[in-house]
């Protein structure tokens, strides 16, 4: 069992998390962010009246700018849709507003809010000075036509431009936002601003993109996981792998655990998973590349090619996923928030999982999170897990504004120096803060601490 830095209770975070509450009614997606990060912060607080004295939380769940717009277009039937579009400016405490765009029907601001407080930390751990920002609409690219998906990146970009920039506010990729619509945002920015600059990362490697950018959240979240099997004398080689997701997270997870010595028994999309226990080789797996980013298809479709695998449809009638019932050594959740509920969790521990290190944004419910730190398996939370993507995004801004251009082997190994820092901070901050083992305290502690300073400094804005 591992100590919790909940384990100390705060009268202050009981008020504090009522009123928040209270003022952001129909957002538990955000509540929940909020709350799995002040649930680690009584001690820091104790510690550092000064951030109380100075409302640093209050100030901090509050966005510093929210914008919301209309998003028309024209489908391919000469029909006029409308979308919601947003960008949550959260905060530029430590640099510029950083963060992803999503597109995808659940996309609200409560979904915004919650992925955009997440970023602040995520950011602050990656030592780079960026600030926190999420943004998105609630279009669905599935089944829409490469047109239709231009003109609607078009009509997006053609009110975000206004509120973006590479000093102010740099957007990138997410669920639903990949190379191809990337490419159609950063052609409608440039089109009106009439300037070519770093205003987005993910950029394809032709037009100002950096080496290792696609791979970097997935790669990432296991060097973190080797980190903390490291901390055990242990190493990925030989490890059987859950993996779920079968997009740009789940792909490069898979790729990196199978050049580490590593064996992906499953990968998943909303309609269900796969299970190969023949283990997803670099060929198969070439396969689910083509099959999701050109063929943009179904992930059933790996059964149908390779008979040592079985395809289970998801239903969802019930809460839990078969999947995470699989006997296996680590799980790697790299599709979307809350996709382990704690009967998944019990589930994984039965199966025998002793790391969980989650590539997907609040991929695990706080009871599943529970379960996790009772058992004391290794388990790494998102905001220092998957921080690897934005760490590149980081590279991607300097190598942009400085003209340069870093090889694969340079980003590869700056991008493994800086997980292993993220490691080294949680870690150090556990122990400060007497909850060793404990990286989901040790990742909000050291991510919120230099964020909080650099609030005090700036005063009260
Ligand atoms: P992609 O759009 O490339 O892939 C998402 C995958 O998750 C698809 O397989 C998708 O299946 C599945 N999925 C999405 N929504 C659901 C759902 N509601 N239920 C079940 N499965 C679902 O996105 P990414 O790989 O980029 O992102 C995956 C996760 O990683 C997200 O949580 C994202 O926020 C996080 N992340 C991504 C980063 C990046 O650099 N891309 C950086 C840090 C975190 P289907 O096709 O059927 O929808």
């Amino acid at each position: 069992m591992t100590t919790t830095c909940a384990d100390k209770s705060c009268p202050f975070l009981d008020d504090f998390m009522n009123d928040l509450n209270k003022r952001n009614p129909h957002q538990p997606e955000f509540i929940q962010a909020v709350q799995e990060v002040v649930v680690s912060l009584g001690p820091v607080l104790q510690k550092k009246p000064e951030y109380v004295k100075t409302n640093i939380l209050g100030r901090l769940v509050e966005p510093e700018r929210i914008i919301q717009f209309r998003v028309p277009w024209v489908d391919d039937s000469g029909n006029v849709q409308v979308n919601k579009g947003y960008r949550v400016e959260f905060n530029s405490a430590i640099g510029p507003y950083k963060g992803g765009l999503r597109f995808h029907p659940s996309v609200d601001l409560s979904i915004l809010k919650f992925l955009g407080f997440e970023q602040i930390f995520k950011n602050s751990l990656t030592t780079l000075p960026m600030g926190g920002g999420k943004g998105g609409a609630d279009f669905d690219p599935k089944g829409k036509s490469d047109g239709e998906v231009m003109r609607f990146c078009q009509s997006f970009m053609s009110e975000l431009f206004r509120h973006i920039g590479h000093n102010t506010d740099i957007p990138a990729g997410d669920i639903g936002v990949g190379g191809r619509e990337i490419g159609y945002l950063f052609g409608q920015y440039k089109r009106l601003k009439n300037e070519f600059v770093g205003v987005m990362t993910g950029r394809d490697i032709n037009w100002g993109g950096s080496k290792i950018r696609p791979e970097a959240t997935g790669y990432g979240s296991v060097y973190f996981a080797e980190e903390m099997l490291s901390t055990r004398n242990e190493s990925m080689d030989g490890k059987k792998c859950l993996v779920s997701g079968s997009g740009n997270v789940a792909q490069f997870t898979t790729e990196k655990i199978n050049q580490l010595g590593g064996k992906v028994l499953t990968m998943s999309d909303s309609g269900g998973f796969i299970h190969d226990p023949e283990g997803i080789s670099n060929e198969k797996l070439e396969f689910v590349m083509d099959l999701k980013n050109n063929k943009r298809g179904r992930i059933s479709a790996y059964a149908d090619a390779f008979t040592s695998a079985t395809y289970h449809e998801r239903d969802y009638a019930v809460a839990t996923n078969p999947m995470w019932s699989i006997e296996a050594d680590c799980a790697f959740p790299s599709a979307t928030q809350n996709e382990i509920i704690e009967d998944d969790a019990k589930h994984l521990m039965n199966g025998g999982i002793t790391l969980v290190s989650e590539g997907a944004n609040m991929p695990s419910t706080p009871e599943a999170q529970e379960v996790f730190v009772e058992k004391g398996i290794l388990y790494g939370p998102a905001k220092a897990a998957n921080a690897g993507g934005v760490a590149v995004s980081g590279l991607e801004m300097s190598q942009a504004s400085g003209r340069l251009f870093w090889t694969r082997e340079e980003v590869d190994a700056k991008l493994r120096a800086i997980m292993k820092t993220i490691h080294e901070q949680c870690v150090e901050a556990s122990e400060e803060f007497d909850c060793v083992g404990n990286y989901n305290d040790g990742a909000n502690i050291a991510g919120f601490m230099k964020v909080a300073d650099a609030m005090l400094d700036q005063g009260i804005i």
